[in-house]
Formats: structure tokens, C-alpha cells, sequence
């Protein structure tokens, strides 16, 4: 039965300490002096002098500015341009240490915001960032179609579709004399959301934690990747799983006791390719690699592979170096120049921690993306060294973790997640993801706007 997607969100505060961005001090007696001559000016009236000199409420609390709330303040820091002699707003130390080299604090800030309210996070002051940068900050989506996609906005009663298929699909279909159409027996599938759950790192592995995943997974109706010892480990089955099986876990494919509808196979490996397609002829085969070249990722699609999950480390950089936006271009295009691009699909992770990296990563090529850290972050995970992959990464949740509360936090990133990518269909006129894929002509990258304008230009170093 037909049913809209939606992703149900609700507010899930923080149970861990968070630290606010900025730290305020103030001085006491040049404060007790300023509530006195507020208090005579506004003639005892309690509340607007308490209200001063901050309408956020910092120095609103029962003692007053006396004991600032600091996880109030927005850093606007009006307070101290009117009043410098007596408040002081500080960067706070805590707070730059969240995250890692990669995932910034300006990033964890985002997702514990998106996490907590499901909501996209709109900044008042406007963007006081750089209009360029490293990475994903490299590369501009062109958002000039303001045409209306739909009747009424992009959540009106047309719909605009985050639908992706995953599988292998013919070039063309041949409907022979008797009827019906003959295609390949192993038909795609679609999940209404091109953003899937990557293995979680080694560190973090807990039953509570994958229960936490698989439900999120189940209630976003989207997949999660996990190994087959894993799997078997912790008795783990469902629709919503796929198991990812090689090398020395081989052997453990005969324990499977669902048939997922994908199996990721980790490197290749032809015999148990051929083990995979005789003991589940109705899954999809997915072969799970780094970046690979060109010539290498067509060796495998002439083997009979259809579906790819490429892999880059957590900061987004390829065996080579390379960042991942690169290397997906690349692949992407591998497959157009060959001829087969509508065949197959690829998924692609490494280095997403963001709302607007799932389209950037979509004009890029992939179909979807898989996240590996960004829904750890929403479950308030903290870094404990730089986190480059899944092995040697060290995470620590919180104590107090509870599986409703890591689901909702994990759903409202995704709901979130979700609304930033429908604003971004809409500002470009589109009312289909699979319409975005590839679509280079809605993106601009800033090394090719400056080779453009300063190529030739003494001193332009490329
Ligand atoms: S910086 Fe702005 S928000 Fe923070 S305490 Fe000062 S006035 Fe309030």
C-alpha cells in the first residue's frame, strides 16, 4: 500500500554535557554597579533590569548575571561592545576540542543541533565564512532555478523524490512473442532515502549500539552495512541489514539465516562471488573497494558486478590521497565514457559529516552515500584521537545512552538531513534525486572558476 515517506521527528536534548561555543565572564562589582543604575532608571522594575545586558537570558538567571549562562550566549557579543569594562566573551577551550582535525567543531555543532531538533539549522546573522575552501568547501551547488517543482513548495502535495535504486539494471528490456518482458532475475530495489549506515567503528561495537542502528534503519526504512561475524556475534537479522562478508569471514556465510536484499563483498574475490550468487540468487551483489582506477572498476563490471560500494578513509581521502570528491568524479565518469552508467550504482563512502555533502557527493556521481561517523556524532560520540578509519578509530558514547533516545537523535538527523536536500532539489527546479546524480552543470568548483579567470596571470600558481 502506498504510503509518503516521512521521517517522524521529535526534540531529543542532549544527555551528555555539551559545551556551548563561547564562555562568558563577567565582572561582579562593575555588574552589581550597572543592575543598581538600571534598577533606578527603569524604576525597580526586576525584569528588565535582570534582562541587561543580554536578551538571550545569560544574565537573566536567578542570581542574576552573577553566575552567567554561558550555554545561552549565541556569541553575538553585543554585551561586550557596550559594555567591555565589564563583560568578557570568551572562545571556550572545551569546545575546541570536539571532533577532530576533519570533523570540526563547527561541524559537531551543526549535527548536535540537527540531532536534537530535527530541524535545519538557519543562522540569523547570515554566513561569515569563507566562500571557498579544502574538500567538500571546494565545490558550489548552483541553486539559481528558483522555479516552483511542485504546486505547492517542497513539502506540498506533490512530492519531490529522495527515492534511489540500488541494484543492477538492464540496458534494455526484450519483450518477447509470449509476452512479459525478460530482464535479469535479480531485479533493483529502491530505499526512500540515498543515505545508508556504513560499518561502525571496531571501538564502538555494543550490542546497544547496533540495536540502536538497526532500528534507525528500520524506521527510516534504510540499510546498515555490518560484517558477518558481527552479525553473527550478535544474532542480528533483518530486511534492513547487509551483510558484509569476505576474506576470512567467508566461511560464515553458511550461518546467514535471512536472505538480505544486498550482500557486500569485501574485495574481490571470485569464488566467493560465485559462492554468494548460488547460496542467495535473490540478493544483489555489492563489491565493497578503495577508489580504484578506471580501468580496474570496468575489470570488475565485465565480471558482472553492478553494484559498488567505493570506500575513502573518515577524512574523505582515497588510498592515493586524493580527496573523495575527486574520486568520485572520476569513477562516475569511468562508467559514462564507457557506456554504462545507467547500469550500475554506486554507493560511496568517506568524509560526509555534513547536510550538504549527500547532494554535493550526488552531482558528484554516487547514487547514494553511507555514513560512517556523522550518526555517531548525532548519539553525542566523542572523538578520542584523530579518526581516519574503522579500525583505529577511538569513540566514546555517552554513559547514559538509551536506545529511544539514540534512535530519535538519529532520526532527526536524518529528517533534517532530508529537508536540506529537498531545498536543494527545489532550488534547482528538480523533483527527482536520481535526477541529480551526475549533474555537473548544477555545480560550480572553485579551482576551475579560478583557472578561468587567473590562468595566465603571472603569479597563479595552479
Ligand atoms: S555575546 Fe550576545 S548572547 Fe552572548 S552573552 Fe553577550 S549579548 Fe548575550
Amino acid at each position: 500500500m502506498y504510503h509518503r515517506y516521512h521521517i517522524q521527528t521529535s526534540v531529543a536534548p542532549e544527555i551528555a554535557p555539551f559545551p556551548n561555543r563561547t564562555r562568558v565572564k563577567v565582572k561582579k562589582y562593575g555588574l552589581a554597579m550597572h543592575l543598581l543604575k538600571e534598577l533606578i532608571r527603569h524604576r525597580g522594575n526586576r525584569e528588565v533590569a535582570l534582562s541587561r545586558p543580554c536578551v538571550y537570558g545569560v544574565f537573566s538567571g536567578p542570581v542574576g548575571g552573577f553566575a552567567p549562562r554561558s550555554y545561552a550566549c549565541v556569541g553575538c557579543l553585543r554585551c561586550m561592545i557596550e559594555y567591555p569594562e565589564m563583560v568578557q566573551v570568551q572562545v571556550n577551550p572545551e569546545h575546541q576540542h570536539l571532533g577532530d582535525s576533519y570533523f570540526t567543531q563547527d561541524h559537531v555543532d551543526t549535527i548536535c543541533y540537527e540531532a536534537r531538533t530535527g530541524r535545519i539549522p538557519v543562522k540569523g546573522a547570515g554566513y561569515r565564512g569563507p566562500f571557498g575552501g579544502e574538500g567538500w568547501d571546494g565545490m558550489w551547488t548552483d541553486m539559481s532555478e528558483i522555479v516552483r517543482p511542485t504546486r505547492d513548495g517542497i513539502h506540498g502535495r506533490e512530492f519531490i523524490s529522495t527515492s534511489v535504486d540500488i541494484g543492477q539494471k538492464p540496458p534494455f528490456l526484450c519483450f518477447p512473442a509470449q509476452g512479459g518482458a525478460s530482464g535479469e532475475s535479480v531485479r533493483p530495489f529502491s530505499i526512500p532515502l540515498p543515505v545508508l549506515f556504513d560499518v561502525p567503528p571496531t571501538s564502538l561495537l555494543s550490542s546497544k549500539l547496533l540495536k540502536i542502528l538497526l532500528a534507525a534503519a528500520q524506521r527510516a526504512e534504510t540499510l546498515l552495512v555490518l560484517p558477518v561475524r558481527v552479525l553473527e556475534k550478535f544474532t542480528l537479522q533483518g530486511q534492513n541489514i547487509i551483510p558484509l562478508v569476505g576474506g576470512e569471514t567467508a566461511n560464515l556465510l553458511s550461518q546467514l539465516r535471512f536472505a538480505p536484499p544486498m550482500i557486500e563483498l569485501d574485495g574481490w574475490d571470485e569464488e566467493l562471488l560465485r559462492e554468494i550468487r548460488t547460496r542467495f540468487p535473490t540478493s544483489t551483489i555489492c563489491l565493497r573497494h578503495d577508489f580504484v582506477s578506471g580501468e580496474e572498476l570496468l575489470k570488475h563490471y565485465h565480471a558482472g558486478i553492478r553494484v559498488f560500494h567505493l570506500v575513502a578513509n573518515y577524512h574523505g581521502l582515497g588510498p592515493d590521497g586524493r580527496f573523495v570528491l575527486e574520486l568520485i568524479r572520476k569513477a562516475h565518469g569511468t562508467f559514462v565514457d564507457a557506456g554504462c552508467r545507467d547500469e550500475v550504482t554506486l554507493l560511496g563512502s568517506g568524509g560526509i559529516i555534513a547536510a550538504e555533502h549527500v547532494p554535493k557527493a550526488i552531482i558528484c556521481g554516487l547514487d547514494a552515500v553511507a555514513l560512517e561517523t556523522a550518526h555517531l556524532v548525532a548519539m553525542q560520540a566523542q572523538f578520542l584521537c584523530e579518526c581516519l578509519d574503522r579500525e583505529s578509530s577511538r569513540f566514546r558514547l555517552p554513559r547514559r545512552l538509551t536506545i529511544n533516545w539514540g534512535v530519535q537523535r538519529v532520526e532527526n538527523l536524518l529528517a533534517s538531513w532530508r529537508d536540506q536536500l529537498l531545498e536543494v532539489l527545489g532550488a534547482m527546479g528538480l523533483r527527482d534525486v536520481r535526477r541529480l546524480r551526475g549533474e555537473i552543470g548544477r555545480a560550480m568548483f572553485q579551482k576551475d572558476l579560478e583557472r578561468e579567470a587567473f590562468s595566465g596571470i603571472e603569479g597563479y600558481d595552479q
